[in-house]
């Protein structure tokens, strides 16, 4: 091996037990250590390229974003094969489907399955007597566009994780380009660019050199003289679709790869710096180089650290001397103190301890249901001409071929069903809404105990599901209440009733404006649920036009408004 110095070879482990420790701490984002990132737009061959440094499938394939949390992968030289996650210490993984399957559930379980990303990463050791030892991370690749119910920013989410990533001047960057695409408008490439102008610590890997139009080739790039790096490139070929599909075997790929590369007449002067291996041993040198690089720095502000943190630990045992069930008291004390914050939070405060310059999070769910709700309800539009018409053919309907002689019960049953149906969809919302407050109420709380990160998270994790499972029961509650009144309509009802009444006082007050169509269902809806938040109406019966309505949705800019100064002010 002339390739790998032993004595250097050393250093990777090293600092793989430093991010370990890191990792468990639940700081190691913060921390700058030694390592290379793997970025390329969605379906570049990222994956592929490290299933060829270990040898094995074992990442989650898929169309759309499967990738959805960083992925610190830890190449380890060793007798025996086989895998390890962080998270499942001392459990030894042989199979590599079974590897692939927790990966993709260890993503589920803090993603949500929604397709959701986060920044969390999964550490995963492979222990293997074919790999060399390099630390890798495979990041979300870069996507345009949300599929499903990811949300709309996903685009800059994974852009701003991934260079929270590379931004450090201790990453190197393993930028992932299929060589059929063009290499100027290169994802990977323009994002390495931002972070690293002069192409310092970038190593540009092109994929997918079978796949380039007949004619044509990528010796010049792989030459290094046209958009040169400091770092050069290095090209590869992976497997295809079909190959994986027709589980191919990495080991033979291989062998193809080299023979492509001797056989190709743009490619056979330097085939002895193209392909995986050699990508894979220049990585393990790049990586080794750059750790004793950064080594001395990196001491130092570890060494910094650690006197910070001795001194912290000094100070405890002075205060309170021998006693082992102090720790489990203090956490004790943490969980219920973070209960009884939830419950201030929510159910309001004493009078002592209010805060007078934002709303608490019971305050902010209290005006979710009481100015947020109502004001989707008002909000749906009614077109009354629509709805006329549609009036108009249900009665034709109902009569059929006969001529009817008086206005028949069902049309008004089928054109209130229809509306009543609409209120679904705001009540769900509002479901929603409240949801996130809640979660923003639980972080919130929970960050008292930053200084413990794994019982933070532990806490947050086991509170926020319960409140999914509750959102869930939730939903389908409202959905069999609307569903009840869609299935029943008492007309007996006072509400009902009241209706005629409503109506002939309101056109008594100001608002005499003829607006029906709207009035009718807005007031027949207010009716029920009383409300009074409408400014300077002393009775709970009033008529909301658009008049009152634009008012409204003023106060709900200014509301926004005062709140993002507010955040901005907390900053
Ligand atoms: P990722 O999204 O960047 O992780 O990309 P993948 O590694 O999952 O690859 C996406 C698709 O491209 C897969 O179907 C691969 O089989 C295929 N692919 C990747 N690299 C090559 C290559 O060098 N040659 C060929 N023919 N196909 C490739
Ligand atoms: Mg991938």
């Amino acid at each position: 091996m002339a390739w790998a110095n032993q004595g250097m070879q050393a250093l990777i482990p090293v600092i793989n037990r430093v991010q370990d420790a890191f990792s468990q701490l639940g700081t190691n984002v913060s921390f700058e250590l030694p390592q290379i990132a793997v970025v390329g737009g969605q379906s570049a061959g990222k994956s592929s390229v490290l299933e060829n440094f270990v040898g094995k499938d074992f990442l989650p394939r898929g169309s759309g974003i499967v990738t959805r949390r960083p992925l610190i992968l830890q190449l380890i030289q060793d007798r025996n094969e086989y895998a390890e996650f962080l998270h499942k210490k001392g459990h030894r993984f042989t199979d590599f489907d079974a590897v692939r399957k927790e990966i993709e559930d260890e993503t589920d379980r803090v993603t949500g399955q929604n397709k959701g990303i986060s920044p969390h990463p999964i550490n995963l050791r492979v222990f293997s007597p074919n790999v060399l030892n390099l630390t890798l991370i495979d990041l979300p690749g870069l996507t345009k566009v949300p599929v499903g119910d990811q949300p709309a920013d996903i685009e800059t989410q994974i852009r701003d994780m991934i260079l929270t990533f590379i931004s450090r001047e201790t990453c190197l960057i393993l930028a992932v380009t299929p060589a059929n695409s063009d290499l100027a408008t290169s994802d990977a490439l323009k994002l390495a660019k931002e972070v690293d102008p002069q192409g310092l610590r970038t190593i540009g890997v092109l994929t997918k050199l079978d796949l380039m139009d007949e004619g044509t080739d990528a010796r010049e790039i792989l030459e290094n003289k046209l958009f040169t790096l400091r770092r050069g490139y290095v090209g590869v070929v992976n497997r295809g679709q079909k190959d994986i599909v027709g589980r191919k075997d990495i080991r033979a790929a291989l062998d193809a790869e080299r023979k492509f590369f001797i056989s190709h007449p743009s490619y056979r002067h330097m085939a002895d710096r193209l392909g995986t291996t050699y990508l894979q041993h220049t990585l393990n040198q790049q990586l080794t180089n750059h750790i004793r690089d950064t080594l001395p720095t990196l001491r130092d502000s570890l060494q910094k650290k650690m006197f910070a943190m001795e001194k912290d630990v000094a100070e405890y045992k002075n205060f309170q001397p021998n006693d082992p069930g102090r720790k489990t008291k203090a956490l004790l004390q943490m969980v219920t103190q973070f209960n009884a914050d939830i419950e201030r939070s929510i159910e309001g405060s004493s009078a002592k301890l209010v805060s007078t310059n934002e709303l608490s999070g019971g305050a902010r769910i209290n005006r979710l249901f009481h100015e947020r709700f109502p004001f989707e309800i008002v909000k749906m539009e009614i077109d009354e001409k629509e709805m006329r018409k549609e009036i108009q053919f249900a009665i034709r309907n109902i009569h059929g071929i006969r001529v009817g002689l008086f206005t028949p019960d069902m049309a008004f049953e089928a054109i209130a069903k229809k509306q009543i149906a609409r209120l679904k969809e705001p009540s769900l919302k509002c479901v929603d809404l409240v949801v996130n407050e809640l979660a923003n109420v639980i972080r919130q709380c929970a960050d008292t105990m930053a200084r413990y990160p794994r019982l933070r998270d532990e806490l947050e994790r086991i509170v926020v599901s319960y409140m999914r499972e509750r959102e869930q029961t939730a939903k389908q509650q409202i959905g069999l209440i609307v569903d009840y009144e869609l299935a029943y309509m008492n007309t007996n009802h006072e509400d009902f009733i009241g209706f005629s009444n409503a109506e002939a006082k309101a056109s008594q007050g100001q608002s005499a404006k003829k607006n029906l169509g709207n009035q009718v269902i807005r007031k027949g809806w207010l009716s029920v649920s009383n409300i009074s938040f409408v400014r300077g109406s002393k009775d709970c019966w009033f008529v909301l036009t658009s008049d009152s309505l634009s008012w409204y949705k003023d106060d709900i800019l200014y509301e926004r408004k005062a709140e993002k100064t507010r955040r901005k002010a907390d900053e």
